[in-house]
């Protein structure tokens, strides 16, 4: 396993729709996670590490001492709830940003795990939004993308004058 370079943007591989994947990848499975609990985060899409496929993971609960990893290869969103809720998204591929973004509360999500199963799982909560969020990126989406022009103007100006 080994701990990849995270891309950061405005990396032009973060703005591509990626692949579909034909077998899960361990090698790079275990090399997402590592990167992911070193950056450290939560979630961390293959594109972030410059792999152009359909593949992301997460794991919310690591960071308060309940590990539960999830790989999701080919994920679709099967159905979204009424209910939307918003609240502040980070991204490791832009340090030092939150953005306010709006996204359903819950979902049903389809996707392939580790061993090649093809499985639907329903997400809320936390969980709901980070696979939102990582599933925008495997569509070349960022967070400040589901945000409104003029908020979307102001983040990447804020952001500029970080970097
Ligand atoms: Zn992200």
């Amino acid at each position: 396993m080994s701990v990849r370079p995270v891309l950061i943007w405005p990396d032009d591989r973060l703005t591509q729709v990626c692949q579909k994947v034909d077998q899960p990848d361990a090698k790079l499975i275990a090399d997402m996670f590592e990167t992911m609990y070193d950056a450290p985060g939560r979630g961390l899409a293959a594109p972030q590490i410059g792999v152009m496929q359909r593949v992301f993971v997460m794991d919310v609960g690591w960071k308060e001492g309940v590990k539960q990893p999830l790989v999701c290869i080919n994920p679709e969103i099967l159905s979204v709830s009424k209910e939307q809720v918003t609240g502040p998204e980070g991204c490791l591929s832009m340090p030092g940003v939150t953005v306010d973004v709006t996204r359903p509360a819950g979902i049903d999500l389809r996707y392939t795990d580790a061993s090649g199963n093809r499985v639907t799982q329903t997400l809320n909560g936390f969980a709901a939004i980070c696979a939102q969020h990582e599933l925008d990126h495997l569509n070349g989406k960022m967070h400040f993308d589901r945000v409104k022009p003029d908020e979307r103007a102001r983040i990447l100006k804020d952001y500029e004058a970080l970097t």
